[in-house]
């Protein structure tokens, strides 16, 4: 049986670093503008990486974790606009099935369908989704948080949530973008950029994947919060903390 290596990527820089100061020395390695930190985590070997922003940089660094580093399974963290309704800034979304809402090969093929692949949706693993998203749930419901902080951005229980993720190339700041996209996939909870293009290379490599997203905003006109001081403060807290306790040997 191969060696588990699992590999961890981050969207954002606060957060990786949050996961490599987790690491007891680190062996880095640099490829193509991206240091890569080889380490073990909870005796689990791992190798962790800042993703970059966007499809085409998520994909490129996914794809090198899997042919330099032979990682076996990829977790992916990261922030993520809300777009169902009831899903609020400080939840967390762990990824059912991912999606591009910005393929559009017609009349090729129909509208959102991955060329090749023939479908829409990649699907996560329904083991790593229930084992991560019972983690998660119980961080959520007990963490040690700084109240006065969650106050500040109106967070007041953050859930966990099971669901579908959709990707692209834009950063969603519109009602009407926001609408598009739900009007499209009443099933998608949240918008990030990078999520289904890493989804797309580990299938195609046959590697277990999964996505886990902190909602950083509303992803609409009125997205009220400071989005880097919530990504300093929220989101890099709740990545360390959240792989600390989901990478178990
Ligand atoms: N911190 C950067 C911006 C990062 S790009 C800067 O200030 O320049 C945005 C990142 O957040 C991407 O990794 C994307 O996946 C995620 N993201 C958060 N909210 C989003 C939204 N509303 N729309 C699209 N991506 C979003």
């Amino acid at each position: 049986m191969k060696r588990r290596i699992v590999g961890i990527m981050g969207a954002m820089e606060e957060e990786v670093s949050g996961v490599i100061a987790l690491l007891d020395h680190p062996e880095v390695r640099e490829i193509g503008m991206r240091k890569y930190y080889i380490a073990k985590l909870n005796s689990v070997d791992v190798v962790v990486v800042f993703s970059r922003w966007g499809k085409v940089a998520a994909a490129t660094t996914v794809s090198t974790l899997i042919t330099e580093f032979n990682i076996t399974e990829l977790l992916f963290t990261g922030v993520a606009g809300a777009i169902h309704p009831d899903v609020r800034i400080g939840d967390v979304v762990v990824s059912r099935a991912v999606m591009q809402h910005d393929m559009d090969a017609r009349p090729l093929m129909p509208q959102y369908v991955i060329p090749l692949h023939n479908k829409t949706f990649f699907e996560a693993p329904a083991d790593k989704i229930e084992e991560y998203g019972k983690v998660i749930d119980s961080f959520l419901k007990e963490g040690d948080f700084d109240h006065e902080l969650f106050a500040q951005f109106n967070i007041v229980k953050p859930r966990m949530w099971g669901g579908d993720i959709a990707s692209g190339d834009q950063f969603f700041s519109s009602n009407a973008q926001k609408k598009r996209l739900f009007d499209a996939f009443p099933t998608v909870l949240c918008v990030e950029m990078e999520g289904a293009a890493v989804a797309q290379i580990c299938e195609e490599f046959g590697i277990p994947w999964i996505v886990i997203r902190t909602i950083s905003d509303s992803a609409d006109d009125n997205s009220p919060v400071d989005f880097q001081l919530f990504i300093e403060k929220v989101a890099a807290f709740y990545a360390a903390e959240m792989i600390k306790k989901i990478i178990k040997p």
